[in-house]
């Protein structure tokens, strides 16, 4: 007979299998983004289409199934917090998800979202939502019978969430971002009111191409990203792709003009990559070795981008170091100046420009959307004219056309919906996590301003990456910091530096 140990090994040999097959179209995935020609576009999807099926066919045998059953209550799971109990748990979350979903369901949404992506392009360049309102009606009513499928306690949009946010619901979300957002309009409104307005043409003065790949690159490596490990590419969609054990990859774009495009970018995916560097390597391929969910990884890049490198004490030690990189574009720039042209604050109609503080009413938007629309209170051809009343009442601007509108993301084309509110958990998570760093280091700002990241990092490192899976993200947050997540530490960390940098 086979013991609950045996099955336990057989699970994990499977699954760690599976994973390297994943890897693998992970890597082919980060080609495509970076080195493959235009012309391999088509070879390239039939590959990863392979990889994908044979993927989802292995997890989904039953033979998986019936692993995970064996070991199931059996006394390797004993202790709740163990490597064993936390890889038997979140597997068969996954399992199950998986499996609910009937394979006629998988190949139509694969099937509707690709074409559903080239209606996408075509509506966004000629900004005609008409073009792209059938497409996104069908991923709507497939996303649908995805979420009943999977099985929900009432709200369609609690399944589409859990997929990236696990255990998170819709009611919960909610009850984060309304106060959330009432606080934010009430800032937004003081700082728009206030005579002080930063030099922002300081960021638009010419930056070569090599010298910013020099500084982003060195600061990446000072705030702990291991290149030994790891690479930085150039893409068009900055993106950070773990590949395994050793490789982590980090991508950017550069703009000559543009200071701040490249090196926040570069910070941000160096948080990802710091994340997927610091995941206990000897589990990887199972849940122990992974990062816990879509908003904690968000936490990981914001921290470093918004909480680190946008702060004072950061650029008192880089602005000498970037002015010998720039010394003719940064020779009249001093701190403050600097300081505050890179935390400028001004309501835009694209989310991927959006400032620290504007950025989470563009999620607040696209929530509000999702929800309306999986709970059928919206049809589709109901979007652009939400929309655009949304960004009337909350930034105070009105979109031009759809382009500038509702036709901005990718996401709703591909199916991602339940994605974006996972950004504002990210920034919500990020300034929870630094404030209690900032309880338990004493003077961070004092570390930061002397270039001293390692016991950040190693807070991060304790306390967030080296748990894997051990907890989700709404225990991890309270275990580590003591309190439920909440709306109230972004809302100090911004109010405090906005009332400095605008004088409120
Ligand atoms: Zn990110």
């Amino acid at each position: 007979m086979t013991s609950p140990a045996d099955s336990y090994r057989s699970l994990t040999e499977r699954v760690q299998e599976i994973s390297l097959l994943v890897s693998c179209a992970g890597l082919l995935d980060w080609d495509r983004e970076t080195y493959m020609p235009a012309g391999g576009a088509e070879h390239r999807s039939a590959q990863l289409a392979l990889l994908a099926g044979m993927c989802h066919e292995r997890f989904t045998d039953a033979v998986t199934g019936e692993l995970i059953a064996a070991v199931e209550s059996s006394e390797v799971v004993a202790d709740p917090l163990s490597v064993e109990a936390t890889n038997i748990r979140e597997l068969r979350r996954s399992y199950d998800r998986e499996t609910r979903l009937p394979k006629s369901l998988v190949e139509e949404l694969s099937r509707t979202t690709s074409l559903a992506y080239g209606h996408w392009v075509e509506a966004r360049q000629a900004s005609d939502f008409k073009r792209f309102e059938p497409w996104l009606d069908k991923v709507v009513k497939l996303k649908m019978q995805e979420a009943d499928c999977i099985g929900h306690a009432g709200q369609r949009y609690d399944a589409l969430l859990d997929d990236h946010e696990p255990g998170a619901t819709t009611q919960w979300v909610a009850s984060v971002l309304e106060p959330l957002r009432a606080e934010l309009a009430g800032l937004l409104e003081r700082i728009q009111g206030s005579s002080r307005r930063p030099r922002g043409e300081i960021l638009h003065r010419r930056y070569a191409r090599d010298a910013q790949e020099a500084f982003a690159t060195r600061v990446a490596g000072e705030l702990g990203f291991d290149f030994q490990a790891g690479r930085l590419d150039p893409t068009a969609h900055p993106f950070c792709c773990d590949i395994g054990p050793g490789d982590t990859r980090l991508t950017t774009r550069y703009n000559e003009n543009d200071f701040g495009d490249a090196f926040f970018s570069v910070i941000h995916e160096t948080g990802h990559g710091l994340y997927d560097q610091g995941l206990p390597r000897e589990h990887w391929g199972l849940p122990a070795g992974e990062p816990v969910s879509l908003g904690i990884h968000e936490s990981q890049s914001r921290l470093w981008e918004n909480f680190v490198a946008r702060s004072r004490p950061f650029w008192r030690h880089y602005l000498p170091v970037l002015a010998e990189h720039f010394s003719q574009s940064l020779a009249d720039a001093d701190l403050d100046a600097f300081v505050f042209a890179v935390n400028e604050v001004q309501p835009s109609l694209i989310r991927v420009d959006a400032d620290e503080v504007t950025y989470n009413l563009h999620v607040i938007v696209r929530f509000e959307i999702e929800t309306a629309l999986l709970s059928g209170q919206m049809a589709a051809g109901d979007v652009p004219a939400a929309w655009n009343e949304k960004y009337r009442r909350l930034l105070g601007i009105t979109p031009p056309d759809d382009a500038h509108g509702c036709l901005q993301d990718v996401h709703w084309s591909h199916g991602g919906i339940g994605y974006f509110p996972t950004y504002t958990l990210g920034n919500l998570n990020a300034a929870q996590l630094f404030a209690a760093a900032r309880e338990k280091l004493g003077d961070l700002d004092g570390l930061i301003a002397s270039g001293q990241f390692g016991p950040l990092l190693e807070f991060l490192r304790a306390n967030i990456h080296r748990r894997g899976q051990q907890y989700r993200a709404p225990e991890l947050i309270q275990v580590v910091t003591g309190k439920p997540l909440s709306h109230q530490a972004l809302m100090d960390h911004l109010r405090t530096k906005y009332e400095e940098l605008y004088g409120l």
